[in-house]
C-alpha cells in the first residue's frame, strides 16, 4: 500500500513535470496570438487571393513606380509606412490611397522595438498615425513592426491601441532588401505562393531597383495562375467569409 502510494506520487510529480498546467504550457507564440486575433500570419480563405505588403515607404523614387504597377495590373496591396517619410512626402501617401491601396503603420522611427519600451512605441504608433491622418484624412488599422520582430509587450501595446499586427506568410519573405536578383525575388514569391498569403516587399529600402522589375514579371504571373493582390482588409474579410459559411 505504501509503496503504491509512493508510486502515485511519483507519477504526479513526473506528470506535473512534463505535462505543467494550461497556463504555464500557453507558450505566447504565433499561434497563441493568432488564436486571439491579434496578429495574422496568413489568413484562411478559399478565394484565390494574397496581400502584397511594401515596406519602409514612402520613398519618391520607388512607391510611384509600384503604385503604377499595381494600377496597371488592376491589383492593390498595403504599405506599411514610417511616420517620419510620411511628413517628409504626404503627396505621395495621399496617391496611394486615392488609387485604393491600404496604409499600414511601421512606426515613425524605424527603431528595432528591442531597443523601445512600450511607452515610446505607444507614442510612436500615435505619431504615425498622426502623420497618416494629416496626409489623407484617413486612420490606418494595422501595423506591422520593423524586422517583423514581436513579442508580448508589443502586441498588446498594438493591441490597446486598436491595432492587429501584420506580419506575413512563413514562405513568403521576397528578402528582396538584401537585392539578390530579380530572379530571386520572383522565384521567392511565386514558388509557394497558396490563397491567403501576406507576402512581404520593400519600396522605402532605399535602393528598390530589383523589387520594381521582379513586380513587372510577379504581377502578370499570379493573375495567369488565377491570383490577385488585395487589401489586408480585403485579405482578412475573405476569412471571415470562410467562417460564416461553415457555420
Ligand atoms: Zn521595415
Amino acid at each position: 500500500m505504501h509503496r503504491t502510494l509512493r508510486a502515485l506520487l511519483a507519477a504526479a510529480i513526473v506528470m506535473a513535470t512534463f505535462f505543467p498546467t494550461d497556463d504555464a504550457a500557453q507558450k505566447k507564440d504565433r499561434f497563441y496570438f493568432e488564436r486571439l486575433g491579434y496578429a495574422h500570419w496568413q489568413v484562411p480563405t478559399h478565394r484565390k487571393v494574397v496581400a502584397l505588403t511594401f515596406d519602409d515607404g514612402p520613398d519618391p523614387t520607388y512607391t510611384p513606380q509600384v503604385l503604377q504597377l499595381l494600377a496597371e495590373n488592376h491589383d492593390q496591396a498595403t504599405f506599411f509606412l514610417i511616420g517620419r517619410k510620411v511628413s517628409e512626402h504626404p503627396d505621395i501617401v495621399r496617391q496611394t490611397e486615392f488609387l485604393g491601396n491600404e496604409l499600414g503603420n511601421h512606426t515613425f522611427s524605424h527603431r528595432h522595438l528591442a531597443h523601445m519600451n512600450t511607452s515610446e512605441l505607444a507614442g510612436e504608433l500615435d505619431q504615425t498615425q498622426n502623420a497618416i491622418l494629416q496626409a489623407t484624412g484617413q486612420k490606418c488599422k494595422y501595423f506591422r513592426p520593423p524586422r517583423g520582430y514581436y513579442d508580448e509587450p508589443s502586441v498588446l501595446t498594438a493591441h490597446d491601441r486598436g491595432y492587429p499586427v501584420i506580419m506575413w506568410s512563413w514562405d513568403e519573405d521576397s528578402r528582396d532588401w538584401q537585392a539578390p536578383g530579380v530572379h530571386n525575388i520572383v522565384n521567392n514569391v511565386l514558388k509557394h505562393v497558396h490563397p491567403g498569403d501576406i507576402i512581404l516587399m520593400h519600396d522605402g529600402t532605399g535602393n528598390s531597383k530589383q523589387t520594381i522589375a521582379a513586380l513587372r514579371k510577379i504581377l502578370p504571373d499570379l493573375h495567369k495562375r488565377g491570383y490577385q493582390s488585395v487589401t489586408i482588409s480585403d485579405l482578412l474579410r475573405s476569412a471571415e467569409r470562410i467562417e460564416a459559411e461553415s457555420k
